[in-house]
């Protein structure tokens, strides 16, 4: 039978890539990029080009649970309908509360959206979206009246000078990374500028990297447009005719010239004034931000200083130019869209009374919420408070991703009824629930999403859904009609809701809000191409552009910002930064399933400086524990001279499912901002020390162990797992640890060596020839290659002898740590293409080894490699 390909799109990052899905005859399924697709043309970064290792059944919560015991549909939607209902009958409809997320889609979204503000009557619907682009909504309507996006992905290819701010787009959002280095190779005279405190694989393609120390560009905006003004470089008809508050904006501004400028953002004044001359004289400028800018306590006002500089030299939603945030989520668009966000009603409508009678009447609903819910953080405090007695968690794991972590878990532990709905078993929050409800995963969900561009894409399902797994709206719907709102929530599938989406939308627009999808009514659902709105209004690829802006009169607003007080820890602590590694995605329950996306970084780790690592006596690759008032963690010590001096950065992934202690968001301060609410995830305060450490390890398993150690990280590996080990205290006999831990037979031989010198250990555990466990213990950070034990589990005909020698043998090549996960090349096999067959550019790497020729996210790590063995070799 032949293999049908169905178009669908990435459910990971904000780009929102186009992806053709195959399954196969074996059951796996081929995944390419879509070359129609107007986001991607036919590219994938190494997360969506292993999409067809996450669809495994492993893991994956196939049943609905009460109290952790198996119960039908029936039995899980009365006991969640009822609960509510009870609680909102007993506390009121502000008792309750729903926590949504950027995976969800957007009918998933609108539903629940309804069922909350609609038909519950309260505000409390917010989402993790809050974490991570509220900033940029906030910012956008304090500067447009409307959250819109003005420009799209093709004025990245446009711009002479691209600027990005606090965005690591080489790893965080790798194909419009990769459309920059096309556009930048076929254009020369292009300009990148990074700002960003670290010289992440990004600064690769900037001319200009502004290492700046923790809001910092706050500063470098602010005075910007300052400078403009004072050297002619603004656009005065512009500001005259489609703006106001110019004047109240720049007298903030004048008192910032570069050398106050320089000194607050703590890079060089030189620095600056090459961005400022850069920046005035290049019509064609798009300044690109994201995380960085919007997880900050100051996060609005960054927004909009950027806009500022935008607005007053009159370039914005022209081609080549703006103000761009790009999103974190495949869907924080369509949630801002539908209303996810606590603050907002529904399709772009705030809490107006106007509003609020509208979407009553529309809805046919006289219980509407009468103003905004509680925000994410304040949602939690509130939890841990006792006054939300009920709340469903949906497609989200804030015990792992809200600041103050442990608080959260702990509030969730202690509230009275927590539904949680997912497509995993094992998350954190899952742990906390009293009721679990199976969710359809990718590959079996049917609905849409937004992209940063505005781009509307349908996630097409091309899998059955499998155990009683149902999607999300089908779920909300089923619980509203058993609160007794049966009659607005009768929906027979997605394309329904989706027109329901559409019609409120255009309902009584006549151009009053920029979101306007009326043009859709009607549209082929099934076959709905990707598609920017607005639709009926104005078709359009860019907003703003005739210089029309949402806002009563029309004029867009300059809002004066004053950068906030330059901070600085206390003498003794680290400013931590937390963000995204290349190859995960949030809290690794998809990305985790997969070995080739789990070899780049396998652990969770620190990045220091190595001043500061020699400070502290923290040796490379040894534990590190980080603490504060609000929680520790122990991560591997990554010492380098990409991170600025008392900074540190720790990636968000890392879960009580993957690591015995690193779930970083633990130790962030519940800090947010004041206007958008979006809480400082990039700006923790703690306290650095090595770790005192007996003993270290490293396994590879056919099986997975479950580990009693001071430290432990586990990753899939191709036939099993693999993990890093450390014990704190002198662990008394390993091999009856080994036996408990990998839950052996008594019939298993384990065989041993020991160096009593060097206090190296190595085990073995085999059978028939195949690997069942092999452990390396050593008092220092064990040496032995990962990839290469790894590939021990697929080996056959093993003898012990190889196994325990812990080193390649000449019949089992290493082709060491993993740089390109696309292809699992190896770091030994490009350095080899490097030495033995003359490569000296990334493109003859690529040529030799394939590596870099997907993706194109590991180029800055390969030329890295390239320029190191140069250097040798000069050396
Ligand atoms: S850049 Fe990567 S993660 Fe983002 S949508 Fe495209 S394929 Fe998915």
């Amino acid at each position: 039978m032949a293999s049908i390909t169905t178009r669908t799109t990435c459910p990971y990052c904000g780009v929102g890539c186009g992806v053709l899905a195959t399954p196969q005859a074996d059951g796996s399924v081929s995944i390419a990029g879509d070359p129609d697709h107007p986001a991607n043309f036919g590219r994938l970064c190494s997360k969506g080009s292993a999409l067809g290792e996450t669809l495994s059944l492993d893991g994956r919560l196939l049943y609905p649970e009460i109290d952790g015991v198996r119960a039908s549909w029936d039995q899980a939607l009365d006991r969640v309908a009822g609960t509510f209902r009870q609680t909102i009958d007993e506390f009121g409809p502000d008792a309750v509360a729903i926590f949504g997320s950027g995976q969800l889609l957007t009918e998933d979204y609108y539903v629940a959206n309804k069922l909350m503000k609609g038909f519950i009557g309260s505000g409390n619907m917010d989402t993790n979206s809050r974490l991570c682009m509220a900033s940029s909504v906030a910012g956008h309507k304090r500067a447009f009246g409307s959250d819109t996006v003005p420009g799209n992905y093709e004025d990245l290819e446009l711009a002479d000078l691209i600027v990005l701010v606090g965005s690591n787009l080489g790893w965080c959002h790798p194909v419009l990374y990769q459309r920059i280095v096309k556009a930048k190779a076929e254009r020369p005279d292009m300009r990148v500028v990074l700002i960003d405190p670290r010289r992440t694989v990004t600064a690769d393609i900037a001319d200009l990297h502004l290492a700046v120390q923790s809001d910092g560009d706050s500063a470098l905006f602010v005075g910007l447009l300052a400078h403009l003004a004072r050297n002619g470089m603004t656009a005065p008809d512009f500001i005259a005719d489609h703006t106001s508050g110019y004047n109240a904006a720049l007298l903030v501004a004048e008192d910032w010239p570069v050398e106050r400028v320089a000194e607050a953002a703590g890079v060089p004044a030189k620095a600056v004034e090459i961005l400022y001359d850069w920046f005035g004289r290049t019509e064609k400028v798009v300044t690109v931000y994201s995380q960085g800018v919007n997880q900050s306590s100051s996060g609005t006002d960054k927004v909009n200083a950027i806009i500022n500089c935008h607005l007053a030299t009159g370039r914005i939603g022209r081609p080549g130019m703006g103000p761009f945030s790009v999103t974190g989520q495949p869907n924080a668009m369509g949630g801002r869209e539908v209303g996810g966000l606590a603050n907002m009603l529904a399709a772009h409508m705030d809490f107006t009374p106007e509003a609020i009678d509208r979407v009553g009447r529309f809805w046919g609903s006289s219980t509407v919420a009468s103003g905004p819910g509680l925000k994410a953080v304040d949602m939690f405090a509130a939890i841990a408070r006792g006054e939300i007695k009920a709340v469903w968690i949906m497609a989200t794991n804030p015990v792992d991703s809200m600041p103050e972590a442990d608080a959260v878990r702990a509030a969730l532990a202690a509230c009275p009824f927590v539904v949680v709905s997912d497509m995993s078993a094992r998350t954190d929050t899952g742990v906390t629930a009293h009721v679990r409800l199976p969710a359809a995963g990718w590959g079996e969900k049917d609905g849409t999403v937004t992209n940063s561009e505005r781009r509307i894409s349908r996630q097409r399902p091309f899998l059955a859904l499998p155990g009683e797994a149902r999607p999300d709206w089908w779920i909300i719907k089923e619980v509203a009609q058993r609160m007794g709102f049966g009659a607005a929530f009768s929906y027979d599938g997605p394309a329904q809701i989706f027109a329901e989406h559409v019609a409120l939308s255009a309902f009584e627009n006549e151009g009053s809000r920029s979101l306007d999808l009326g043009g859709l009514d009607g549209a082929d659902y099934a076959t709905l191409p990707p598609t920017q709105w607005p639709v009926r209004r104005k078709p359009t690829a860019r907003m703003f552009g005739d210089g029309h802006f949402s806002t009563p009169d029309g004029k867009a607003r300059f809002v004066p910002v004053l950068p906030p007080p330059p901070f600085a820890p206390p003498p003794g602590r680290f400013m931590l930064n937390t963000g995204r590694v290349r190859d995960h995605w949030h809290t690794m329950t998809r990305t985790g399933k997969t070995a080739r996306l789990s070899a780049h970084y396998a652990e969770p780790f620190v990045e220091l400086h190595p001043a500061d690592a020699e400070r502290l006596n923290i040796r490379r690759a040894t534990l590190v524990r980080l603490n504060n008032r609000h929680g520790s963690a122990v991560v591997r010590a990554l010492v380098t001279d990409r991170q600025r001096r008392g900074h540190l950065f720790v990636p968000m992934h890392w879960t009580d499912q993957f690591a015995s202690n690193g779930r970083i968001d633990a130790l962030v301060t519940a800090k947010v901002d004041p206007v958008s609410s979006q809480p400082a995830l990039k700006m923790a305060e703690v306290h650095a020390e090595p770790v005192d450490t007996r003993l270290y390890g490293f396994f590879v398993s056919a099986n997975r162990p479950v580990l009693d150690a001071g430290y432990w990280a586990i990753a899939e590996a191709i036939g099993g797992i693999r993990g890093e080990l450390a014990w704190f205290e002198e662990p008394t006999d390993l091999a009856t640890w080994l036996r408990t831990a990998f839950d052996l037979p008594d019939t298993a031989t384990v065989e041993t060596v020991r160096d009593a010198r060097s206090g190296r250990s190595s085990f073995a555990v085999i059978e028939d020839g195949r690997l069942v466990v092999a452990l390396y213990t050593a008092p220092d950070p064990v040496l032995v290659s990962r990839q290469w034990a790894a590939d021990l589990l697929e080996a056959d005909d093993l003898g012990a002898v190889a196994v325990l020698a812990g080193r390649p043998g000449a019949d089992m090549p290493d082709s060491g740590a993993i740089v390109c996960s696309c292809f699992s090349v190896g770091i030994n096999t490009i350095a080899a293409a490097i030495t033995q067959q003359g490569c000296s550019t990334v493109e003859a790497v690529g040529a030799c080894t394939k590596a870099g020729t997907n993706c194109g996210s590991c180029r800055a790590e390969i030329r890295g490699i390239i320029n190191a063995r140069g250097l040798q070799a000069a050396e």
